[in-house]
C-alpha cells in the first residue's frame, strides 16, 4: 500500500509552520504533474478528487495511477477524497485503498453534521484514514456542489472546539472567506476569526478555494495554523488554457501526445508556485 493518510504530514506542517497543498487531479497527466513537480521540490502532497472526478476517472484506475506515482518517484502521497457526503460511497473507497477523506456535512445543521462526521471517524480511523469535515460553508462552485454566496457562513470558533472535541476529527477545513471558484474583485480573509478558530482548536486546519488568493494572503493564513491549502480551479484554467493556445496555433492537432504536453506544462507551473507559496518545498 502506497498511499498514505494526511495525518503525519498535516501534524508536521503543523510543527514546522507551513502548509502542504492539495491539487485537484482527474487523470493521468495530472497525477503525473503533481507528483513530478512534488518529487522534483521535495514536497509532501495531497492529490484531491471530489466525487465527480471518482466516477469520471474510476476510483480502480485513480488509486493505481496514484500508487504508481507514489512507488515511481519513493513519494508519501495521500489521495484525498475531496467534498464526500455519502457514508456507503466513502466506504467504498476507504476499501480500495484510500486513506485521506473529507466527510462533507457543512449543508447540515450543526447537530446533524456532528452525526454524520463521527460516523465517517468511527468508520474511517478503523482503516487508518484521516478524516476532515468542514464547519461554515464556503461559496462558490466547485463541480457539483454549488453554493450560493447567501447561503455560506462563516466558521464560528467556539461552535468550531464543539465540532472538533465531540467528532474526534483530524483537521477541520474553515470557513472564513474564501470561496470555490473564481473571486468576483479581491478575496477577503476574516483573519481575526481564524485567530480566534486556532485559538480554540488544536488539529491542522485546513483553506478551501484557494485558487485566486494573494501570495501574502495565504502566507498569513499559514501563519494563522492553515496547515493544508486546497487548490483546483488555477490548475483547470492554466491547463485548459495552453491546451486552446496550442490548438489555435495548431489547428489540425489530433495527437493527444502532442497537445496534451503545453497543457501538462502549464499546469507544473501553477503547481511549482503553489508548493512555494505554502513553504512545503523541502519538507519530505
Ligand atoms: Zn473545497
Amino acid at each position: 500500500m502506497y498511499l498514505v493518510s494526511n495525518r503525519e504530514m498535516l501534524n508536521k506542517a503543523q510543527r514546522e509552520g507551513y502548509a502542504v497543498p492539495a491539487f485537484n487531479v482527474h487523470n493521468l497527466e495530472t497525477v503525473q504533474v503533481v507528483a513530478e513537480t512534488a518529487a522534483e521540490m521535495g514536497s509532501p502532497v495531497i492529490m484531491a478528487g471530489t466525487p465527480g472526478t471518482f466516477s469520471y476517472a474510476g476510483t480502480d484506475y485513480l488509486v493505481e495511477i496514484c500508487q504508481a506515482a507514489a512507488r515511481r518517484y519513493n513519494l508519501p502521497l495521500a489521495l484525498h477524497l475531496d467534498h464526500h457526503e455519502e457514508m456507503g460511497d466513502i466506504e467504498d473507497k476507504v476499501r480500495q485503498g484510500i486513506r485521506s477523506v473529507m466527510i462533507d456535512g457543512s449543508h447540515l445543521p450543526f447537530r446533524q453534521n456532528i452525526e454524520l462526521v463521527m460516523q465517517a471517524v468511527k468508520l474511517c480511523h478503523r482503516y487508518g484514514a484521516s478524516v476532515e469535515a468542514e464547519l461554515g460553508r464556503l461559496g462558490g462552485q466547485e463541480d457539483d456542489l454549488v453554493v450560493d454566496s447567501a447561503d455560506s457562513f462563516f466558521t464560528d470558533p467556539l461552535a468550531a472546539k464543539e465540532f472538533v472535541e465531540v467528532t474526534g476529527i483530524d483537521s477541520l477545513a474553515v470557513a472564513i472567506g474564501s470561496a470555490h471558484g473564481l473571486y468576483q474583485g479581491e478575496p477577503r480573509l476574516d483573519f481575526d476569526r481564524l485567530e480566534k478558530i486556532r485559538q480554540q482548536v488544536e488539529i491542522p486546519l485546513v483553506l478551501h478555494g484557494a485558487s485566486g488568493i494573494p501570495e501574502a494572503m495565504i502566507a498569513r493564513a499559514i501563519a494563522l495554523g492553515v496547515c493544508k491549502v486546497n487548490v483546483a480551479t488555477e490548475l483547470k484554467i492554466a491547463f485548459a488554457d495552453a491546451v486552446k493556445g496550442y490548438f489555435s496555433e495548431n489547428p489540425d492537432a489530433n495527437d493527444p501526445r502532442k497537445y496534451i504536453t503545453p497543457g501538462k506544462q502549464a499546469m507544473k507551473e501553477v503547481v511549482a508556485e503553489k508548493i512555494r507559496i505554502c513553504g512545503s518545498a523541502g519538507r519530505l
